[in-house]
């Protein structure tokens, strides 16, 4: 019955001179998501709002599933496209959709028309009160109110008349490609897939990296990383995912370092590895998905002796004040967490100490560190060097060799 979206969005409607901008990014993601979608669509922008019309039949579930996942929809409202036959011929048209869409007529309501179309013979306000009355003579349950009505009947004459009353709350956030581009660290685990969830919704474009320590962590444990990143692109958009073999470097740390320090200096190792193909990809941030207390790699301590190896770019930590709670109520709502909770190992479960530092010492570890002189510096430039490229979208996941094909 619908054929037409229309589309609000609040935030990026106040940012000035940037506003085309902004309008123009979201415009190409909704496009983007609709072309996954079986049916034709016009996507275009009139002052504040984003139209969205179906040339003939389309999946409407399947369209209204994209929408959902386009950063910088604050609603949507399915639009029904009525041929102007006349006002007899509207009024038994809404007639119709009340009776469909709304079975219990239990509620308030209110007629919102809007005329874009001045040669159109009633105006707004004569549209409003007939058609109220008309709609209480068919619908004696109904009952108006013009304040705070539960549903607000709304019709707009344009060329053609758009009927719509139902709002569906839109993703949030701000268009993907607005907010710049930065790397996440993507482990198999609950937190960093929402971590970067988040990120995105601000508008920033996704790279990831997953650690892996082969034949320690599993092919299956790969692939689950790369089936999160999939999960997160249906709202981030295309992530490219480097995957570094962390084996020789772990062993080698195993070998050299106190056991007790283990964690904390592989995280440090992440970290620099990271940063360093965040910069090789114009990545302007590291993400990780840490917060405070969680685990002891994450007190305020080992956070500090984590984060000063990263040198030129911030770390963003958006869980930093999370429960694990919510951040698994988060990780159900976007759909990663049946993902993450696949029982495979990821590199850090498989070293680690049985009582690590929980208050590292930063010049403890620097000094140990050194003990690693002769040969961390090879062994980071052979995993950055070797690393597997994936090209990741929510409905396709490749592997690419070469690594100057970026978005
Ligand atoms: P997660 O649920 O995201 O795995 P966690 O609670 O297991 O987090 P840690 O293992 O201490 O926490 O990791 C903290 C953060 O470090 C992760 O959120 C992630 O950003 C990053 N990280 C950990 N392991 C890896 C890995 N193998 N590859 C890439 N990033 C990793
Ligand atoms: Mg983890």
């Amino acid at each position: 019955m619908f054929q037409a979206f229309l589309i609000k969005y609040a935030e990026i409607a106040i940012k000035g001179k940037n506003r085309n901008l902004f309008e123009d990014a979201l415009l190409k993601r909704i496009r983007k998501a609709l072309k996954e979608v079986d049916g034709s669509f016009i996507v275009s922008k009139t002052r504040g709002r984003v139209h969205v019309e179906a040339e003939g039949d389309f999946d409407y579930d399947g369209a209204l599933e994209a929408l959902k996942k386009v950063f910088g929809i604050t609603s949507i409202c399915p639009v029904v496209v009525l041929e102007d036959k006349g006002f007899d011929d509207l009024s038994e048209r809404v007639m119709e959709y009340i009776d469909r869409q709304y079975p219990d007529k239990n509620f308030s309501f209110k007629v919102n028309a809007r005329r874009a179309r001045k040669n159109y013979p009633m105006e707004s306000m004569e549209i409003n009160a007939e058609m109220g009355g008309r709609i209480l003579e068919r619908f004696p349950e109904m009952r108006v109110d013009v304040r705070d009505p539960e549903v607000k009947i709304n019709i707009e004459i344009r060329e053609e008349i758009y009927l719509y009353s139902i709002t569906i709350p839109g993703a949030g956030g701000m268009p993907i490609g607005t907010g710049g581009k930065a790397m996440l660290l993507l482990s198999g685990g609950i937190d960093s897939p929402v971590a970067g969830y988040m990120i995105a919704k601000r508008g920033v474009v996704l790279n990831a990296v997953y650690f892996h320590a082969p034949p320690y962590t599993s092919e299956r444990a790969k692939q689950k990383v790369v089936d999160l990143a999939a999960i997160v692109s249906g709202f981030a958009g295309t992530i490219w995912l480097h995957v570094v073999n962390f084996t020789e470097i772990q062993k080698y740390i195993y070998d050299k370092c106190p056991h007790d320090e283990l964690t904390i200096i592989m995280r440090r190792y992440m970290m620099r590895i990271a940063e360093r193909i965040a910069l090789q990809t114009d990545c302007q941030a590291l993400i990780t998905g840490e917060s405070i207390g969680q685990v002891a790699s994450q007190t305020m301590a080992s956070l500090t002796v984590t984060n000063e190896v990263v040198e030129e770019i911030p770390v963003f930590r958006p869980l930093i004040g999370f429960d694990k709670q919510d951040i698994v109520e988060i990780s159900e709502k976007i759909g990663t967490f049946e993902t993450s909770i696949l029982p495979f190992e990821d590199c850090c479960t498989i070293w680690v100490a049985k009582h690590p530092v929980t208050k590292p010492s930063a010049k403890r570890i620097r000094k140990h560190e050194e003990f690693l002189a002769n040969e961390i510096d090879r062994m980071i430039d052979t995993a950055v060097d070797g690393r597997e490229l994936w090209k990741v979208e929510e409905h396709e996941s490749i592997r690419v060799t070469e690594t100057d094909s970026e978005e």
